[in-house]
């Protein structure tokens, strides 16, 4: 499937250093605040700040950002410290007054790129102008609706476009606020070759003790850069305060990055382990999924007095699964050493509930 996104120019306007980093504040707060955030990423390293004016929150009440007051505090760290500075739009309105501020580049958040609509009027708003629009990823693993998010933008004649992926919202439990779903963002790299595409490990992670992890992960799946949280004080941040780290932390974090020495795409084998790195993830995501639905099962079984393992049923599934097995060329005996241990930990989670039933 070939993309119509092709002939795209670099972003913001001459080529940064690759990876290409973002850094900055979930919400730009105050003018000391948003200052002290620039001198920090800057001094990591950094060439771009994002900041948060106009902020969608999920819960009524939340601080919503400062509006376009904060605007001039972001021209103000541009002037100062030459970086390129970023901000999230979600209507025409923001996209004008961020212009109108000199803004170098604006992002969509999640919840805009997951609404047409919306992403219409913003794109219809881009036309003739000639910013830097990175598209973050729909709040659900939809690859066609990201596509098409992208594609209206580009449809517009803006050429510099990049992706971000913050990941996916998600019932399930996982270690994670947004699930990552690796391959959802490779997916879109197969079908738009030729778009940088960011990781977001803090919206990902929601917590600042995965932002390391997560980041390598990213670099070690190919993606050109990463979009961080960064705030001089995070615990007293007045959104997302959990997943943001300090310049010093950052700075730290850049600096212990290892980066792949044959980006993908480069040569088969990086490819090829590139797409079991990505099966991997998914293999791990379904099993999390799996052990949720047991500890649901666990949970009906002690509320009706059932015993936790039942023969019958486990027998009918290792057979289920052996005859699959032998029809898609896996030896039988594999398949049945695999669900054996995933039963053995369906057990212990089913356990555990009756356990944790017992000391409440
Ligand atoms: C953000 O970048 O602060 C933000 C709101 O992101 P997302 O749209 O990914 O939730
Ligand atoms: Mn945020």
């Amino acid at each position: 499937m070939s993309s119509v996104v092709t002939d795209l120019k670099p972003l913001f306007g001459e080529s940064l250093h690759e990876p290409l980093y973002i850094a900055g504040p979930c919400s730009a707060e105050s003018r000391e605040q948003l200052l002290a955030a620039a001198r920090g990423i800057a001094e990591a390293g950094v060439e771009i700040l994002r900041a948060g004016v106009w902020k969608p929150r999920t819960k009524p009440g939340s601080f919503e950002g400062i509006g376009s007051q904060a605007l001039e505090w972001l021209r103000e760290a541009k002037q100062e410290l030459g970086l390129r500075v970023i901000t999230e739009v979600a209507t025409p309105e923001h996209l004008e007054l961020a212009l109108k501020a000199d803004i170098d580049g604006v992002w969509i958040g999640a919840r805009t790129t997951t609404n047409p609509f919306a992403m219409q009027q913003i794109a219809d708003a881009l036309r003739g102008v000639d910013t830097t629009v990175i598209v973050k990823n729909p709040v659900i693993p939809d690859v066609d609706l990201w596509v098409g998010a992208i594609e209206r933008v580009y449809n517009s004649d803006v050429r510099r476009l990049a992706a971000v992926h913050r990941g996916f919202g998600t019932h399930q439990t996982t270690p994670y606020r947004n699930a990552p779903h690796w391959s959802v963002p490779i997916e879109l790299h197969r079908r738009i070759p030729a778009m940088p595409i960011l990781s977001d490990p803090s919206h990902i992670g929601g917590n600042r003790t995965l932002v390391a992890q997560l980041s390598q992960q990213a670099l070690d799946l190919g993606f050109s850069g990463l979009m961080i949280e960064c705030h001089p004080a995070p615990e007293r941040a007045l959104s997302d305060a959990q997943q943001q780290i300090t310049p010093a932390v950052l700075k730290e974090l850049l600096a212990t990055l290892a980066l792949r020495r044959t980006p993908a795409g480069k040569d088969a084998l990086s490819d090829y382990r590139l797409h079991i790195d990505t099966i991997d993830s998914r293999i791990i995501e379904l099993l999390a999924e799996r052990m949720d639905v047991a500890r649901a099962i666990g949970d009906y079984k002690r509320k009706h007095d059932m015993a936790v393992v039942q023969h019958d049923r486990y027998n009918e599934l290792l057979l289920a699964a052996e005859a699959k097995a032998e029809v898609m060329s896996i030896s039988k005996q594999f398949i049945h050493q695999i669900f054996s241990a995933i039963h053995e930990e369906s057990v212990r989670q089913q356990l555990e509930v009756r356990e944790e039933e017992k000391k409440k």
